[in-house]
């Protein structure tokens, strides 16, 4: 910025013995307002004049009593006050000599009395102008000097305070990783026992209090790790990891985690991925189920009736929060969840994505919740070089959007659409749906895969297709009529009584049946609960296969193939768990080593509970031990153990046993970022986090049960 121009005027101070000449001067300068006119006939006063009035030029005589105008000259140009004021000689003679003995004395000009006026005027005007303006810039700069300078200093302040702050965030975060530790430690034993609680004989009370305990347990493990999640995405210490995965499986594990509460709520729940997205990708699976799950969760929370689902498209360029991240070969992809709940006041949907903001207190009391879901949400989409952002309308329900960024995997072409599916090409499929969405994500299926599909919603429709007959096959919702609608009218359906043509899917499949052209037609029942038991009553329709939601692309096709193919009599059912005893199909040695001895109490109970005589140590040197003396295929180890930790234990058995090691799978509570990569430095080969489900456990032995350190060749 530059400070407007200030009006100065020229400063003049005429030192002269003579009077006359004084006079003179005076006259020429009369009435300009911009020279300002001093004299000073006495020349031994002629500095200390100069130095009050500060004038921005000198009009100096040379031939004066006493003392020489020179001399005055020497004086002022020994002045660091008026060192630097321009000078004019005048002198009675036009004479070289002393013309050049005056400049070099320091004169800035020399002119002969009386110059004449307008020349005077120019050449003091010249000067002053010359000699303000390098007193402005002179100003200028020492101002600038001493920003720069005070610029500097707060420059060294800000640097010395991003150290203190750099080692306040390190030690947050390794407070929080261990406080993380601390925390779930216990909480293992907790949901533990209670697991294993719950198998016992328990009354229906005490049933319902282990319940309640196991869900509590389960939300606290939730908000811990929310806020963890939260703290290290605020500290910048999450670091997106960058596998090959397959989205459509990543989706239908968090639609199936969820799948339970929508079906409690009987909510219709169902997910669609565009036929032009490739979904072997590489990006981060963890963290984009961790979103889905957020998402998926809330929208089912907020939900009473109707449906809950996902979609996926390829997002535009616009869509996209970093173009850097979108350049090909990049994916965008743009999620949707879309449900039909309570939605969100307009005036409240800015507040949604802020760290600890719910939409208001009151669905605080009835919802719960730490209201860090959504900011976490919008952070981990950012890190994927995407956005987040919601529409919604209340009363009516919420769509919520992200886009992010992944890579196609090149390396994995998508082989599932082709499997199977010659058989199918040109049959004609009869589906019976009331829920819209579903209708058409199956319908969408049926034809990527070449079949002729025609669908029905209400009673009537399925009525009208049954009449028209001619299916190779029909699928039919076992749950027809029975969700609760979906449409705006939901006010007046729920207690309305279902109408004559109302038909239920068993009804539907006892007219389906008594229908000649439909006798033999094979039959694929959907249905949103697990049959079990009823699957006896059905005996008499004949089912061929069972698809249960959330549907997956995968179940409907190896629902079709089967079908037509007639490899088995019955679908597969719902595949029975047979996780009680896997130690009949995959016998294992397994070591389990924890200081914790609640913790050890609960993995040996999960782990006989598969079958498997387990055996047990508390420390690392122990481990050694025990490996000298016996083989075992698999050892779970406690990465945090006085003495000797899980690293160096790691280490030293990786070192001692080299082939002959079992496979190590860390078991730790720190889940902060750098652990994974921390254990597998160590030589571990996997790792879980406590506290840890049957379920993880289970996946681990799977994993790894069958492949043993290979022997050196
Ligand atoms: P919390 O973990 O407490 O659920 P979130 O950040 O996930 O926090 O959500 C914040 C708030 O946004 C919720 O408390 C709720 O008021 C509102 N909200 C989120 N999703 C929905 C939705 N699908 N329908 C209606 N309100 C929603």
């Amino acid at each position: 910025m530059t400070a407007p121009a200030v009006f100065q005027p020229c400063m003049v101070l005429l030192v002269d013995d003579q009077a006359m000449v004084g006079e003179a001067v005076r006259r020429h300068l009369a009435n300009l307002p911009d020279i300002d006119f001093h004299f000073c006939a006495d020349p031994y006063q002629a500095l200390a004049i100069a130095l009050q009035i500060k004038p921005s030029v000198i009009l100096q005589d040379l031939v004066m009593p006493g003392i020489s105008g020179l001399e005055l000259l020497s004086h002022y140009r020994a002045n660091p006050l008026v060192l630097d004021v321009p000078v004019i000689v005048l002198s009675n003679t036009e004479d070289p000599a002393i013309k050049s003995e005056a400049f070099s004395a320091g004169a800035n000009d020399y002119l002969v009395k009386l110059p004449d006026k307008i020349e005077l005027i120019a050449r003091i005007r010249y000067h002053s102008k010359a000699y303000q303006t390098q007193l402005q810039r002179d100003e200028a700069y020492r101002a600038l000097r001493e920003s720069q300078q005070q610029l500097g200093d707060s420059n060294i302040a800000l640097i010395s305070l991003n150290q203190k702050l750099e080692e306040a965030t390190r030690s947050k975060s390794e407070f929080l990783a261990n406080m993380s530790h601390e925390i779930r430690t216990p909480m293992n034993g907790v949901i533990g026992m209670t697991t294993l609680l719950l198998d016992t004989q328990l009354s229906d009370e005490q049933k319902d209090f282990v319940e309640t305990i196991r869900s509590s347990s389960d939300s606290l493990l939730t908000i811990i790790n929310d806020i963890l999640d939260f703290s290290k995405i605020e500290s910048g210490k999450l670091d997106l990891e960058n596998a090959p995965f397959d989205l459509r499986i990543c989706i239908e594990e968090s639609m199936e985690l969820l799948a339970p509460r929508a079906l409690e709520k009987k909510i219709d729940f169902a997910y669609w991925i565009e036929e032009n997205v490739p979904t072997k990708v590489t990006g981060d699976p963890t963290r984009l189920r961790q979103i889905f799950i957020n998402l998926l969760s809330n929208a089912t929370k907020f939900t009473s009736r109707g449906e809950v689902v996902l979609e996926v498209r390829r997002a535009s360029p616009e869509q996209m929060n970093n173009g850097a991240a979108y350049k090909s070969p990049s994916l965008g992809l743009l999620f949707s969840v879309r449900d039909t709940g309570i939605g969100i006041p307009e005036n409240k949907l800015d507040r949604l994505f802020k760290s600890f903001s719910q939409v208001d207190s009151s669905t605080t009391r009835n919802f719960g919740g730490t209201g860090l879901g959504l900011a976490i949400c919008k952070r981990l989409a950012e890190l994927m070089g995407g956005e987040i952002w919601v529409s919604s309308v209340e009363g009516k329900g919420s769509i919520f959007h992200f886009t992010a960024a992944l890579e196609v995997d090149s390396t994995h072409a998508d082989l599932t659409g082709l499997i199977g599916i010659s058989g199918l090409k040109g049959k004609r499929l009869l589906i019976l749906e009331d829920n819209a969405s579903n209708l058409r994500i199956l319908s969408a299926y049926a034809n990527s895969w070449g079949m002729h599909v025609s669908g029905a919603s209400s009673s009537e429709e399925a009525m009208e297709q049954l009449e028209i007959g001619n299916f190779d096959a029909v699928m039919v919702e076992y749950q027809f009529n029975e969700s609760v609608p979906t449409k705006t009218d939901v006010t007046v359906t729920e207690s309305t009584p279902a109408r004559a043509s109302s038909y239920s899917g068993r009804e539907l499949l006892r007219c389906l049946r008594q229908n000649t052209a439909f006798a033999s037609v094979p039959v694929i029942l959907l249905s949103s609960i697990r049959l079990g038991s009823i699957i006896e009553e059905l005996g008499p329709f004949s089912i061929s296969a069972y698809i249960y939601k959330p549907i997956r692309r995968s179940a409907v096709l190896e629902a079709l193939t089967h079908v037509f193919h007639k490899a088995r009599e019955t679908g597969d059912v719902a595949s029975a768990d047979s996780s009680d005893e896997l130690n009949a199909s995959l016998p294992l040695r397994i070591l389990l080593a924890d200081d914790n001895a609640i913790n050890l109490k609960v993995g040996q109970a999960f782990l006989t509970k598969m079958g498997y005589e387990i055996d047990v140590v508390t420390n690392g040197a122990d481990t050694l031990e025990k490996l000298k003396i016996h083989p075992y295929d698999i050892l779970f180890l406690d990465v945090q153990m006085p003495g000797m930790d899980g690293y160096e234990t790691a280490r030293k058995i990786c070192r001692q046993f080299k082939h002959t090691r079992p496979r190590i799978i860390a078991m730790t509570g720190n889940a902060m970022q750098g652990d994974r990569e921390k254990c597998l430095e160590a030589g571990m080969d996997d790792y879980i986090t406590k506290p840890a489900r049957p379920a993880d456990l289970k996946a681990m032995l799977l994993k790894w049960g069958e492949s043993p350190i290979p022997a050196k060749s």
